[in-house]
């Protein structure tokens, strides 16, 4: 009995032993194949090659800046950096900022993992840049957040940071500048031909509200030799793990949506701004004499037109088109300068909407603000008016005193006229002469004159919504 048992056992023994080598053989198997497999690193080096690949796969040129590498390992947070340095000025600041807030939010959010050594992360930035041959260098900058989710680096967040820079000297161009006022049409209905013939099924639901010509859309693009780079943030148009979506538009695309000669108005966000605002135009005289003076100094203004005195008056026309030429903007002041605080629901947005037509027949674009006739509006006929509706900050009175000095004097006045909107009306000679006054004043007080759109993008970081009331505590900015 005792030899039998004795058997029995070695037999066992042996085949734990061989379970064992198999187990060894075949865990060892899977693990080199879903090693291979595995998007990740484990190392210094395996990073770095996992940081090559991202560099390698944003693709473009780097045509422009001098290229910056940085490359971090960590056991818990790894961060790779490509970045294009410019020495001094808004093109490094812009570019520091970047790099800056995307390395605060990763260490933010993985400080304690880190401490604790658990899980794997990783910030990555990279670039692509232009020297077109419209005097303008263009950047986008890309940040990718990536974390390991089941044995796999998977990407958290995407973004990208575009910018267009006037070439001689480094400020930065806004859209405005750039393209026709209402470009976001064109550049929507491109985009939606583009996405349904380049991914037809794999669109998201709901893809559309990110391509429609909304304010919230198409504001990230850059310039290259021969178009426009536009860029569709991850997750909108296409399932998150498929980045961000560009979509190129050729000139030729780009007919009738950029601008046929881009306007290199230097705007430096940095340095004090201020919006000249007209209403009740177009008169043909005065609103010419003001537009001598823009064109004279190089500056621009808002002006807020009435439909009625567009429509049918000889020469408003070439009014309305010199103002979009020296690249000011042009809002809508209603129809009838009616007011909206009086009118129903179906008025308003027909004073709204004939106004709007109105403009576009005399100058080939649409208004792009909005301002209610005495300033009289709230947020409900705001959201009617659907446009973004601008108020002032400082009333010249101009209508009242029609007197030059006095204009001059209520403005002068002002300590601080950084980010805020001047409020004077068109159709009074008066005004277009205390206009000859307070521009060459402004400029030596340091002050960057720029639309109502620009001021509400440089100034205070948004783009202007529609609906939303911009009125006196908007611009009130503070001292
Ligand atoms: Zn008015």
């Amino acid at each position: 009995m005792g030899k039998k048992r004795r058997r029995v056992k070695i037999h066992y023994g042996r085949f734990i032993v061989f379970l064992l080598i198999l187990i060894i053989i075949v865990g060892g198997i899977i693990f080199a194949v879903s090693s291979c497999n595995k998007d990740t690193y484990r190392s210094e080096s395996g990073f770095e090659d996992y940081a090559a690949e991202y560099f390698e796969s944003i693709g473009g040129a780097q045509e422009y800046g001098n290229m910056q590498q940085s490359i971090n390992y960590g056991d818990v947070k790894s961060v790779a950096l490509q970045f294009p340095e410019f020495g001094e000025g808004v093109q490094n600041d812009v570019v520091k900022k970047v790099l800056r807030d995307a390395q605060d939010s990763f260490n933010k959010k993985h400080n304690a993992a880190a401490d604790k050594g658990e899980g794997q992360y990783a910030l990555m930035i990279g670039y692509e840049s232009y020297k077109t041959d419209q005097e303008i260098n263009s950047l986008a900058m890309y940040t990718s957040e990536r974390e390991e989710i089941d044995g796999d680096m998977q990407i958290v967040d995407d973004n990208v940071h575009a910018y267009n820079f006037i070439a001689k000297n480094g400020m930065e161009l806004s859209a405005t500048q750039i393209f026709r006022s209402d470009y976001k049409k064109g550049v929507s209905k491109y985009v939606k031909e583009y996405l349904n013939d380049e991914y037809g099924d794999e669109l998201l639901g709901g893809y559309e509200k990110y391509i429609s010509a909304d304010a919230d859309n198409f504001n990230e693009f850059i310039l290259t030799d021969d178009g426009v780079t536009f860029f569709l943030d991850d997750g909108t148009v296409l399932p998150p793990e498929k980045g961000i979506i560009k979509v190129r538009m050729s000139d030729k695309d780009l007919k009738g949506i950029k601008r046929d000669k881009i306007n290199l108005r230097a705007m430096d966000p940095n340095k004090p701004m201020v919006a000249l605002t007209y209403d009740d135009g177009p008169r043909i005289k005065s609103s010419n004499r003001i537009l001598d003076v823009m064109e004279k100094y190089g500056v621009v203004a808002t002006f807020f037109e009435v439909g009625r005195s567009v429509d049918g008056i000889k020469g408003a026309d070439k009014v309305l088109k010199r103002e979009l030429e020296l690249g000011c903007e042009i809002g809508s002041h209603s129809y009838t300068h009616a007011d909206l605080s009086k009118l129903s629901k179906k008025k308003i947005r027909r004073e709204v909407r004939k106004s709007t037509e109105a403009i576009k027949r005399a100058c080939g674009q649409a208004p792009t603000v909005f301002r209610p006739p005495y300033g009289n509006a709230n947020k409900k006929i705001c959201k009617i008016i659907d446009m973004p509706c601008i108020l002032w900050y400082v009333d010249t009175w101009d209508w009242s005193s029609r007197n030059s000095k006095k204009i001059v004097k209520v403005i002068k006045k002002e300590k601080n006229l950084d980010g805020k909107v001047i409020l004077m009306h068109s159709i009074y000679d008066s005004s277009a002469k205390a206009t000859e006054k307070i521009v060459p004043w402004l400029i030596k007080e340091g002050y960057q004159l720029v639309t109502v759109s620009e001021l509400i993008k440089y100034k205070y970081n948004e783009e202007p919504k529609n609906g939303k009331l911009y009125g006196y505590t908007f611009f009130y900015s503070g001292e």
